[in-house]
């Protein structure tokens, strides 16, 4: 037998049975044909560095689901895996070339992807240690990168799959272009800050006659790039204009006044510059409209040639100089103050430009069909369901995808040019020819694919798709895919509508969302605030259980999660209750060896002391209700209700009424503290991994051979509720007992009784009097309530005495003052505090009767007061009531 150390110490313990878990293969599932398995695909975490406390939160929930279906008997796979990140990863790797000096284009596409491998395998180690730190119970063996041969064969046969159907084009459309990482960036990757820029006034003259028209932008720079302007066709105001043309100062350019209904008659002037090749609303116009495109940008956000006399120039650099020459021409009508939303790279933060651009597109719409009948049919079931209206909204909206990028890291786009016939070659295999003319010199597309594109199949590209493995055909679809309610759109969305595309059948049966984790005062947590909780140091400082009961009890689904040092001290203060607690029960089996099959036993007893009889009553409710809340995936509130039935009811009372029965031979209490301890570890396993199985490890230890047969908790049966032991009876008197000796503590507390002296109590009761009686011992010990009598009603004594009386629910308690308290003393106390609310009272209500106050004053104020009065009121009869009781 190990001896149990004093305090529990979390480092030395998780990483023992941690590595014990891992040898023994209990991550790895078992196929078995006749078992329905439950499975989750890890989101994979971005391969560019440390993990943060959503992380964390993933992992926990993640565990808790895969621990929970593990236990209770399901073949459970958790595949863990890491995302490439491609334009995360490049800026990172982009940034860390800048400090020696260097940038990508100097050292070339093969050279800078070997640096970018070289820091991804020392991230990816990193990833790993941490989720294992975190007691993630995933399958490593089946641990995938989106890079892996595996993923990204079915990353090219997917892409391949759509060209053919006609569901990935390439084409010309305003996409937002990143000039600092010069790529195509997708909607969701840009981020709207609300700035207060400028609204310019600028005349353009008329060709043919005197006069000009005015428009306003906030960006005068590319009115290099106009092909028209437009006017609403019922504006009166330019109703002789239409038709006629402008001239573009400094440049020069001719353009027509064109009428478009899609023009707003109230913004600025009523008449609009028309910049297809920066615009998206424009560009539409353009293609109903016929108008010229003109992109007047370079990749690195300088003036190209289309600018004249402008080119070459940074593009805030020319918006200067364009103000100037437009005013030094009498052609800047006024600027006003404008306040606006503008884009930014989700990445970098520099100012994206909508710019048009040749790129490839997966025609969404037919796909978001399919995945809005997986949802409104039921086969999907979103977690917490008010997302599920989001979710619709969004995909009956829903805009093609651009998935190029110009970008180095990441899966290249399967596709070849062939300079010679001007066809392309789209194929999962590397050709070695044009599948037109034959000709050997062929180019592939120097794009890569949009990050999300592979991520959008990771359910089934991580099973094997597009091969039919035995993980596809077992394991596929998935159970649950848990993530945060923030990625719904950028992810979630898309692996429905991949999935249903790529294998005709759904990727999982249920989204489970997941708040977002902010810090105690419930602002966002970020380096800029330094309100950043990392992960790793808070379980260096309260151990992984503490982190992981702080990041989830108590939580609800698409909730959003305070988390401070409270919930984390909640956490090791609850570690270390567990921890004393069964060293208590360790020693007292040390003591007192139980005989082999008392546990089994248990059930068959009915003479059991009532107390036994009520914590295995309260036991098993626990447990049907624990079942109840985690088919809900209400872990959160699983999680607290275990955690208050193992302080509140088992450790409070159980075990101290326990102690008192320790001493005697007849009922021994210890089959039922054992057993209670070994359910609720089990109950408790998926929450605290590490905690439970060293406890339930020393628990074994001590109890007969045959009394826990698993080798570890983690493949122990979670318990299952008796509905037997429910015991109603037991309940009522127990719930009696133990108000009666709150009550008296109460009453003690109150009135400052020295912790150690005995008083007199006596109990009244009615029905359950014989009942509480069997309890006196319990009563006196915890309540120190000596001599004690437990009597029935109708022999109360006469009315005269004086004492305290406290009315309770089953029972009246009466407590003698003499012996309680020093008489004199007590007197003296009540009636200075009689008369210190007497004061108070008066003040109240003289500011109350004060009209000016009372009108002036906010009405909440006002509101206070009257409550503080009542307050005083309901005070001062308590205290009379006592006077009385005393005199
Ligand atoms: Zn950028
Ligand atoms: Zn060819």
């Amino acid at each position: 037998m190990t001896e149990i150390p004093k305090a529990y110490e979390p480092g030395e313990v998780e990483q023992k049975w941690y590595c014990f878990w891992m040898e023994q293969g209990y991550f790895t599932p078992k196929i078995d044909r006749r078992k329905k398995p439950f499975v989750i695909i890890m989101p994979p975490p971005n391969v560019t560095g440390e993990l943060h406390l959503g992380h964390a939160l993933t992992a926990t929930l993640e565990d808790i689901m895969i621990r929970w279906h593990r236990m209770k008997g399901e073949p459970a796979l958790w595949l863990p895996g890491v995302d490439h990140a491609g334009i995360a990863t490049q800026v990172v790797v982009e940034q860390k070339l800048a400090d020696e000096g260097l940038d990508r284009h100097k050292l070339g596409r093969e050279k800078f992807i070997e640096r970018v491998w070289e820091w991804v395998n020392k991230s990816r180690q990193s990833i790993t240690y941490q989720h294992q730190r975190l007691g993630a119970s995933c399958d490593w063996t089946r641990e995938r990168f989106t890079l892996d041969e595996e993923p990204s064969r079915a990353v090219r046969t997917a892409f391949v799959r759509l060209y053919n159907k006609g569901l990935i084009y390439q084409g010309e459309r305003i996409i937002n272009w990143c000039p600092r990482c010069q790529t195509a960036i997708s909607d969701l990757e840009v981020q709207h800050k609300d700035i207060t820029g400028n609204l310019y006034y600028l005349r353009y003259p008329l060709a043919d006659s005197e006069g000009y028209v005015t428009v306003a932008t906030t960006r005068p720079e590319t009115y290099l790039g106009d092909t028209a302007v437009a006017v609403n066709p019922d504006d009166q105001r330019f109703k002789a204009l239409v038709g006629k043309k402008v001239v573009l100062p400094v440049i020069g350019r001719v353009i027509p006044i064109i009428a478009d209904s899609a023009v707003d008659p109230s913004f600025g002037t009523g008449a609009v510059k028309i910049t297809p090749g920066h615009d998206p609303v424009d560009f539409e116009m353009s293609e109903r409209q016929h108008l010229p495109v003109i992109n007047i940008l370079n990749p690195d956000g300088t003036m190209n040639e289309q600018a004249g006399p402008y080119a070459g120039l940074d593009r805030f650099v020319c918006r200067q100089k364009v103000l100037a020459d437009f005013e030094k021409a009498g052609l800047l009508e006024k600027v006003e103050t404008h306040h606006h939303s503008v884009g930014h790279c989700g990445r970098c933060q520099t100012m994206v430009e909508p710019e048009v651009s040749k790129q490839w597109f997966v025609k969404v719409a037919p796909l978001a069909e399919a995945a809005i009948k997986a949802v409104t049919g039921g086969q999907i079931a979103i977690v917490p369901e008010r997302f599920t209206k989001v979710y619709l909204n969004w995909m009956e909206n829903i805009r093609d995808w651009c998935i190029s990028r110009q970008l180095w890291w990441g899966h290249r786009i399967p596709v070849w040019y062939c300079p010679k016939c001007d066809e392309m070659t789209v194929t999962v295999d590397k050709p070695s020819t044009c599948s037109h003319c034959g000709s050997k010199d062929i180019i592939q597309d120097p794009d890569v694919l949009d990050t999300w594109f592979s991520s959008a199949l990771w359910p089934h590209s991580t099973l094997g798709w597009p091969e039919n493995t035995e993980d596809l055909r077992y394991f596929y679809p998935t159970s649950v895919m848990e993530t945060g309610y923030d990625i719904l759109f950028f992810w979630v969305a898309r692996m429905i509508m991949m999935g249903l595309e790529d294998t005709g059948d759904i990727p999982f049966h249920t989204v489970y969302l997941h708040g977002l984790i902010r810090d105690e005062k419930g602002e966002k947590m970020s380096k800029m605030r330094g309100n950043v909780l990392n992960p790793n140091n808070a379980i260096d400082e309260y151990g992984t259980d503490a982190l992981r009961f702080a990041v989830t009890t108590g939580t609800s689904p698409g909730n959003d999660i305070n988390l401070g040092p409270h919930r984390l001290e909640a956490g090791r203060n609850f570690a270390n209750k567990m921890w004393n607690a069964a060293r208590f029960v360790f020693h007292s089996l040390e003591a007192n060896p139980i005989e082999s099959g008392a546990l089994a036993k248990l059930a068959a007893k009915r003479s059991k002391p009532i107390e036994d009889r009520w914590i295995l009553s309260r036991l098993s409710r626990l447990i049907l209700s624990v079942d109840e809340l985690m088919s809900n995936f209400q872990f959160g509130e699983a999680e607290r209700q275990i955690h208050d039935f193992f302080w509140g009811e088992f450790c409070d009372w159980y075990i101290e009424i326990a102690k008192i029965r320790l001493s005697r031979s007849d009922f021994s209490p210890l089959p039922v503290l054992a057993f209670t301890l070994d359910t609720t570890l089990r109950l408790l396993h998926p929450f605290m991994p590490f905690i439970t199985e060293e406890l339930w490890q020393n628990l074994k230890q001590r109890l007969p051979e045959d009394s826990l047969a698993s080798a570890s908790i983690i493949i122990a049966p979670y318990p299952v509720g008796n509905k037997k032991f429910i015991d109603a009876e037991a309940e009522l008197v127990m719930e009696s007992v133990i108000e009666i000796i709150r009550s008296i503590r109460n009453a003690r507390a109150e009135h400052k009784v020295a912790a150690g002296k005995w008083i007199e109590a006596c109990v009244y009761a009615d029905k359950l009097q014989p009942a509480i009686a069997l309890k006196s011992e319990a009563i006196e010990t915890l309540a120190k309530a000596r001599p004690l009598a437990v009597l029935s009603r109708h022999q109360r004594r006469a009315k005269e005495e004086k004492a305290l009386v406290l009315v309770l629910k089953e029972a009246e308690v009466v407590l003698p003052w003499a012996g309680m308290v020093d008489v004199v003393a007590e007197r003296r106390r009540l009636e200075e505090e009689t008369s210190t609310v007497d004061k108070e009272i008066s003040r109240l209500e003289q500011r109350l009767k004060d009209a000016a106050f009372v009108s002036k004053a906010p009405a909440a104020v006002v509101d206070k007061e009257r409550d503080k009065l009542q307050g005083y009121k309901d005070k001062l009869l308590r205290l009379k009531q006592e006077l009385a009781q005393l005199n």
